[in-house]
Order: C-alpha cells, then structure tokens, then sequence
C-alpha cells in the first residue's frame, strides 16, 4: 500500500470508529440503558448466549490456542455465567442509592450516594482468555447502565469473530457492539472520546492506551501483567503444594495467563524435594511425554513460540533446565519446563514469561525471598506456600501485589467478593462482582436540602459577631 492509501484508509477507520461511537451516544443520551429493565434483559441475554452456544465458543477457544474443552469451560464460560447471574441477583441492590450521615454543617438534610453510568466505554481485550476477558467487563458496563464497545484480541480470531457474529442476536445491537480489528483499528477507536477505557493486556500496550486516554480526560483501567512469584516454605503439604503450583501454571492455558505462577522462590536446602515432586506430579498429569497430551493449551502463535524460545536459548541459562524444554514449532507446543537457579539478570528473570516454563530461584533463608520479590516491579499475584504464620503474615504485610493467595494458586480471581485488579506496573482498577459495577459508575454525591434551618452566620455581611456563633 503505498503511503497516501495507508492514510485514507486510517481516515477511513477513524471516521468509522467516530460513526459508531455517534450511534452509541444517541442510544445513551435516549436513557434507555440507564432503566434496570434493560440492563437485566441484556445480562439474562448475554447468559443465554454463554449457555446457547457453549459448543461454539469451546471450538473457538480450540481453533485459537487448542485449550482443552475442561479449561475453555470451567475457567472461562463458567466464570462469565457467574459474572453473569451474580450481576442480575444484585443490580437492584447495586443500583440502589447508598444513604450516608450529613454534619452538623448541613443540618437538617439528608445525602446519598447515587452510582450513574459514566456513558459510552470501550472495552479492549486480551487473546489468552479472550472469551472471559472480553465479556465479563462487558457485564459490568452493562449493569451499570452504560453502552459498550467491545475489541477483541485480533490474535485469537476465532473467538473474536465468533462474539462479533454472534453477540448482535442476542445484545442491543444499538448499545452494545463489537468492532474486530488490530492496532490500525484500536488506535481509530482511541482516538474517539470515551467516558472510561476498560484495557487488558500488555504494560507497553497500556502506556498508548493511557497517553490516548489522556487527551481526552477519560478514566482507565488497565489489566496489566507481571512477573507473580511463588515462595516455598519448606513447613508444607508438599504434594498438595505442588499439584496447586502445576494446575496454576500449565493448567491455567499453559503458563499464558496474567496470574500463573512466573517464577519460584525456595530454600537451596529444599530446592531438590520441591523439583523432585513437582517433575512427579508433571508426569501424573500430563503423562511420560507431554508434547502428545490433550490436556495442554498450545502457544498462541509463532511469534509468542519465538519469544518463548529466545528465554531458553539465553546464554544465561544455559545447562540450567532440569525437566522438560522439548519444544515442537510445528505443534507450537513447549513441554512443561522447569529451571533451576537461574541469574536473576537473565531475560527468564527479567521479561513476563507467559507460557510453559518455570524457573525457580533459590536462597538460603526462605525470608530471603521477600526481599527477591520487592526488588522487581510490582506483580499482579503473589504465591506463598507455608503453614507457618508467622510468614503468612509477613508476607500479606511485605509484598505489594495485585491480589495474594496462601497455600493456592490463581483461585483468589473466583472470588467475586474479592477485588480483580494491579497495582503499580501490573495495573490500575479492579473488577468482578460489585466492583465491575463500581468501576463503570460513577458515584455521584447528593444532598437533600429542605427551606428550614437557613442559619443567617453564612451570609454576608460578615460581622466578627457571626464568626463568634
Ligand atoms: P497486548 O497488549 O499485545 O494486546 C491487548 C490488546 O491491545 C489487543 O486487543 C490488541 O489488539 C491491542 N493492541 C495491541 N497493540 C496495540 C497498539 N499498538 N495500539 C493499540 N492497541 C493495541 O497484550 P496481549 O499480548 O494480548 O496480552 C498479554 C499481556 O496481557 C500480558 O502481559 C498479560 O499478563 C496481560 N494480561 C493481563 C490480564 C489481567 O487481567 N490483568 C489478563 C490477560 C492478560
């Protein structure tokens, strides 16, 4: 394409994006998705669509990364039903204003807090989850009474294609749309004014995300990632630990998830037991040679397999691999790896690894550890493994994450009572339950006044008698 087509056809997107973004706020502005009908008429919808087409979405999620029918189900459309019924049981309780104390200052009054939809959101989505990742935000606009505009992860076409195709029959097509593309495309849609940007994704991509953002004063949350360490005690269920550190790493679309386990930090002293049990829980789950399991996302595509092999191929840690590392580039497939005592400079260490490898750290005191994790930026999870206490309580005080879980793996993000969300490089905001509400409303400040209690110590003029008062 020569220089002059590649700009009328980015003209052409914008005016595009500007088109439906036009259409949304008419729909908006007419109030129909502020009513409580609605909202619960297209959750009930975005249910049925979760239930009608079940069988469709498993084939997406295996066309786009081969994810085992058990994971697309439990992990991502159970999740979105849940999101889903969870939000029509409580709307009317979320939608209700919350009635707060007033001061002496006011008195006599009354004041509420009244959460309102922010407007027209757009919501942009990962490929790794790209089914959950896409409509539970999507739940959230919606109970909060806003129109949406939902892109999809151009890497995981299948899925995205499929709610794109779909998603109209069932949804407001006038409030509620899907617009399929990839950078050319996000970028036409940023440049639109938004009321809130909902991002899940990668950090460098959540800096455009931010700076387009900013032009415009809309809010963000970004879902980022990071590097979520694991630390081993040695006072543990061992076997359990290790099942629970597996099923978060390769049982969760095999290590491509925000929250798997990135890294291990253990004791030198316990190091050989833990990698021990971890290679003879591997082999229980995914059999004697790994690449042939069904039971294994494959890499998303040849460029992650490519990132993916340059962590393995660094010098650094070279002769450090002590199980697996069997890599096919016609499978996309990487069998579960296990590293041990890796340098914390190698890339390994230094880049989010988001795929099948596991590298574990050793140092001579497990409370070592806190300080390993601290040194980095900021994760979205962090693991702990103990019976002891003393070191839960540590570690809750010490380590500055996104979300913590003791004794587990991943599980904290089914608690819908829990917050969804990073801190510093792993993100801004937080979701699921209440708080996808919370994060498209907005909670606006009211207070009831009646014509009594006109104190006159307000009005001018201003006598040192009145300030006596
Ligand atoms: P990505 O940032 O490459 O892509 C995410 C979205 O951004 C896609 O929809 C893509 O089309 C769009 N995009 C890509 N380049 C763009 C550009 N230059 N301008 C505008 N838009 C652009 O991320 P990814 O590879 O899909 O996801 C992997 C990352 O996301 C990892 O870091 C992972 O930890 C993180 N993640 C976080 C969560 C969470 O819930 N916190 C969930 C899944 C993934």
């Amino acid at each position: 394409m020569s220089d002059t087509e590649t700009e009328t056809k980015a003209e052409a997107e914008v005016y595009d994006a500007s088109m439906q973004v036009k259409e949304l706020r008419e729909s908006f502005a007419s109030g129909k998705t502020r009513s409580y009908k609605w909202r619960v008429s297209q959750l009930e919808s975005l249910l049925k669509f979760s239930v009608v087409h079940e069988e469709d979405i498993c084939d997406a999620l295996r066309s786009d990364l081969s994810k085992p029918v058990m994971e697309a189900i439990i992990h991502e459309i159970a999740l979105l039903k849940n999101s889903c019924k969870l939000a029509i049981k409580e709307l009317r309780h979320w939608m209700t204003p919350e009635k707060v104390k007033t001061s002496i200052t006011t008195f006599p009054s009354s004041a509420a807090i009244v959460p309102e939809p922010l407007g027209v959101v757009l919501i942009i989505s990962a490929w790794n989850y790209p089914f959950l990742l896409s409509l539970d935000p999507v739940v959230g606009a919606i109970a909060a009474g806003n129109a949406v505009v939902l892109k999809p992860s151009e890497i995981s076409p299948a899925t995205s294609s499929l709610m794109a195709k779909l998603l109209g029959k069932y949804l407001d097509p006038s409030a509620v749309k899907v617009i399929e593309g990839a950078t050319s495309e996000t970028s036409a849609l940023l440049e639109q004014k938004w009321d809130k940007i909902f991002y899940t994704g990668s950090g460098r991509v959540g800096r455009i995300v931010m700076a387009a953002a900013a032009k415009h004063l809309t809010p963000v949350v970004l879902e980022l990632g990071g590097k979520s360490p694991v630390v081993v005690d040695s006072q543990i269920n061992l076997q359990v630990a290790c099942r629970r550190i597996i099923s978060g790493k390769w049982g969760c679309n095999n290590g491509q998830a925000c929250i798997a386990p990135d890294y291990i930090i253990t004791t030198k002293e316990f190091a050989p037991k833990l990698v021990e049990t971890l290679k003879q829980e591997l082999e229980r789950f995914y059999g004697k040679n790994p690449m042939e399991t069904k039971d294994l996302s494959r890499i998303v595509n040849a460029n992650h397999f490519a990132r993916l092999s340059k962590l393995l191929d660094d010098d650094k840690v070279s002769g450090k691999i002590v199980h697996g590392g069997e890599r096919d580039k016609t499978k996309l497939q990487i069998t579960p790896t296990l590293l041990l005592d890796v340098p914390r400079d190698s890339l390994i260490m230094t880049e989010e690894i988001f795929g099948p490898l596991l590298p574990i750290l050793t140092v001579d005191k497990v409370e070592d550890s806190f300080e390993v994790v601290n040194s980095g930026t900021k994760p979205l999870a962090a693991y702990l493994f103990t019976n002891n206490k003393r070191l839960k309580d540590q570690f809750v005080a010490c380590i500055s994450a996104g979300g913590v879980a003791i004794n587990d793996t991943t599980l904290h993000l089914t608690v819908s009572t829990l917050p969804f969300g990073g801190v510093g490089d792993s993100g801004m905001g937080s979701y699921h339950g209440k708080f996808s509400f919370d994060a498209f409303s907005h909670k606006k400040a009211v207070l009831y006044r009646s014509f009594a209690g006109d104190a006159p110590m307000r009005y001018p003029p201003y006598t040192k008698g009145k300030l006596r008062i």
